[in-house]
């Protein structure tokens, strides 16, 4: 059967903790909206066909015109995203062509995805029906009570990667699990295969691929970026 490979890029959360009013995805990040870097990305790498781009409800024109701005001919659909970010993936699957084999879901605040990481990940997938890249934890990790104030353990880092995306489905996984209720801890699609009892394969991420989240990510993703 021919690999059909979409990317389902999730660009719908807000800019709260980047204490921007904007969506974090249009917040600029060197010359252009954090978004668009990878975007990019996946449309300079061969091997993926077509982006579906979710952003929030009430900015859909505005990422639809730097979908042209950018020439991103890639991206075949814009559309809404939802109140979490695994709304926003439905939605994201719920606009991907019917023959779609393989679906990558990456967080539009990961700028610094970069080809032959993708091409890792696609490579493992002809194998395993779900991939996603790991990176070893460098931090020392403690369970604390819930307010915050007392250590409770120290967790044993050597067993702890820490995820990141794009993370890559056989079509049909994904769908499923999509199809089912969706836990409220859930902050990646892999939990989700992981609660259906599916085996997720590891394969080795990048410490560049960070996610911003608060301020000081932008500068660390810009010292990144002049560095090439
Ligand atoms: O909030 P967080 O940084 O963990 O979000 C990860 C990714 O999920 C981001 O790219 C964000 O835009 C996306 N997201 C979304 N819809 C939401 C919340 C987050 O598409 N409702």
């Amino acid at each position: 059967m021919t690999r059909v490979v979409e990317v389902v890029v999730v660009a719908a959360g807000s800019g709260t903790r980047l204490r921007r009013s904007c969506p974090k995805a249009l917040v600029p990040l060197c010359d252009k909206p954090i978004v668009v870097h990878a975007l990019e990305v996946f449309q300079k790498a061969g091997m993926i066909d077509g982006v579906v781009l979710v952003c929030p409800a009430d900015h859909r024109q505005a990422f639809e015109e730097l979908c042209r701005t950018y020439a991103l001919s890639k991206v075949r659909q814009v559309v809404a995203g939802g109140s979490q970010r695994h709304d926003s993936v439905r939605c994201g699957i719920a606009a991907l062509r019917r023959q779609t084999t393989v679906i990558a879901v990456h967080d539009g605040a990961r700028p610094l995805i970069r080809e032959v990481l993708i091409r890792r990940l696609l490579q493992a997938s002809e194998r395993y029906e779900a991939v996603i890249p790991g990176v070893p934890l460098k931090a020392t990790v403690k369970e604390v009570d819930p307010d915050g104030r007392y250590v409770r353990r120290t967790v044993d880092r050597r067993g702890l990667m820490e995820i990141q995306t794009p993370q890559v489905f056989h079509r049909s996984v994904l769908e499923s699990v999509y199809k089912g209720t969706v836990p409220p801890e859930t902050t990646d699609d892999a939990f989700l295969v992981e609660q259906a009892g599916g085996a997720v394969k590891v394969v080795e991420g990048d410490y560049r691929n960070i996610k911003i989240t608060t301020p000081e990510d932008l500068l660390v993703a810009e010292a990144f970026l002049a560095e090439v």
